[in-house]
């Protein structure tokens, strides 16, 4: 029997606000290098302390669904969800049930060549807990974390395998950076990943019994844990087994999951709207003023199929905003896609690749407007593409004006045709018995004048230029 998979994500991302999500403490990762040094009266649920809602969590969370193509509500409502957990110390979390803060969107991603669009359910805001430790003979919890703003963002069941998943969550994390809502780093908590799976014969539409993968919180992780689930349920089935509805946590060291309960023991919550907080009304007009028009699969797109990229540049170029940022200026500048593109993949990015800093190119010494003149320069035969390298390369390390530049270098190329003249004249009578063998058929001698013309001019002849002199002079001969 051949099966389809199905698999449905929830997706926690942390906000990147300033502040967390109901009082003034900041949400700082940086701050938790100790345990317990970023807890307020709010987020330790002390008696007496309310919660007021940070207004920079509805600013990210409205970006981040424009990035994700939702609508945006202009009414949603906090909802409490009661459960005991050692470090859930108000002893319930405040989440959106009812009315999340928006639903309906879509993500576009490459699945190796196929663009395919994944279904976004809803988008809901809430509180995180703490975090707590186990050992054998203790248990140590940790609440800089307690009250950080997360988004749960929830998926239809479109993926339909391992591949979906991980191209998803990684467009995700790019959108999450573009629109400025999250780093949405995976190895910081910042992005954290409940995966559903279920299998059903392959043709069928059914929706079969899932199981909920729980808190899975790196790429290599969530790819192991499919598979293993995966065959997991084959197994059962091809034994005329059912898959039981449950909760299972993934272990990876041992490479299997185990479960954590079952649909019977599922968790009743006692969710009600939380009296502690107003509805949350924004305004249609707060809403369209966070839209963000193009995304990082849009600019993949246009770099791919207008501006005439390879898919690898496109996908480089598109993947981060300064970058990206960076490149669409220097095109507006030139209106040169693709020696811009090659000049940053070929120069810059190949230079600060080998440096272990990590690449900002909102900070780099050469700017957009320094690197379409060298772009503009090139189009105008004024330096060759070598030099053109060249100039980059100084203007990455020190900065400058190009113009000033290709002068102090003696790099401007020469496209004076009577001085190149001369030159081919000169380079041609100290070669007769070149010529005669060129003439008597050792075409491939050719580079051998267009060489030593160059040499001659010092490197700033235009080898353009000197192969039309050459070809005329030495066909006419
Ligand atoms: P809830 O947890 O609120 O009951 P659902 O069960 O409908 O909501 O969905 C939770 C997540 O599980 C969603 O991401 C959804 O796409 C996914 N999902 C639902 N049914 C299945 C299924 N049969 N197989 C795989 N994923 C599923
Ligand atoms: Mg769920």
């Amino acid at each position: 029997m051949k099966y389809e998979i199905v698999i449905g994500l929830e997706t926690h991302v942390r906000v990147g606000s300033i502040t967390k999500m109901f009082g003034g403490e900041p949400n700082a990762v940086a701050l938790e290098r100790d345990p317990n040094i970023n807890i307020w009266p709010v987020s330790l649920g002390l008696p007496g302390a309310l919660p007021t809602l940070s207004e920079g969590v509805v600013d990210l969370a409205v970006r981040a669904s424009h990035g994700l193509r939702m609508t945006v509500n202009t009414f949603s409502q906090f909802d409490r969800k009661s459960y005991f957990y050692p470090d859930l110390p108000m002893g319930y979390q405040i989440t959106q049930l009812f009315h999340p803060i928006s639903e309906h969107g879509h993500l576009d991603a490459f699945v190796g060549e196929e663009l395919k669009r994944f279904q976004i359910r809803r988008i809901h805001i809430e509180a995180d807990a703490g975090g707590s430790k186990h050992s054998v003979t203790k248990s140590l919890i940790d609440f800089n974390r307690a009250g950080s703003p997360l988004m749960e963002i929830v998926t239809e069941p479109d993926f339909r395998s391992k591949e979906d998943v991980l191209e998803y969550l990684k467009e995700l994390q790019k959108i999450m950076r573009f629109t400025g809502a999250s780093d949405a780093d995976m190895e910081k908590w910042q992005l954290r990943c409940d995966v559903n799976i279920s299998l059903r014969p392959e043709g069928s539409h059914e929706l079969r019994n899932r199981v909920e993968l729980k808190n899975l919180n790196s790429f290599q992780q969530i790819g192991r844990a499919i598979d293993a689930e995966v065959k997991r349920q084959i197994e059962i089935y091809d034994e005329n087994g059912t898959v039981d509805q449950e909760t299972r946590g993934w272990d990876d060291d041992a490479g299997e999951s185990h479960s954590l309960r079952s649909k019977e023991d599922a968790m009743d919550y006692r969710y009600f709207p939380e009296p502690d907080l107003p509805p949350l009304v924004i305004t249609q007009e707060y809403i369209n003023e966070r839209k963000i028009a193009e995304l990082p699969i849009d600019r993949r797109q246009k770099y791919l199929n207008e501006w005439k990229l390879l898919p690898d540049d496109a996908r480089i170029l598109s993947s981060e905003r300064a970058m990206s940022d960076f490149y669409e200026k220097t095109v507006a500048l030139t209106n040169e896609p693709k020696k811009s593109a090659s000049l940053i993949l070929t120069v810059i990015l190949w230079i600060l690749k080998k440096g272990d800093e990590e690449i900002d190119f909102s900070t780099l010494k050469i700017t957009p407007e320094a690197l379409a003149k060298v772009v503009n320069m090139v189009k105008n035969d004024e330096i060759s593409s070598t030099n053109a390298q060249e100039v980059v390369r100084i203007l990455l390390n020190e900065g400058g004006d190009p113009d000033a530049i290709v002068d102090e270098k003696w790099l401007r190329q020469v496209n004076d045709t009577s001085a190149m003249e001369a030159i081919v004249d000169a380079v041609l009578a100290a070669s007769p018995a070149q010529i005669a063998e060129y003439r008597a058929g050792k075409v491939n001698l050719f580079g051998y004048f267009v060489g030593n013309c160059m040499k001659e001019s010092k490197g700033q002849g235009n080898p353009k230029i000197f192969t039309e002199i050459l070809t005329r002079k030495l066909t006419q001969g």
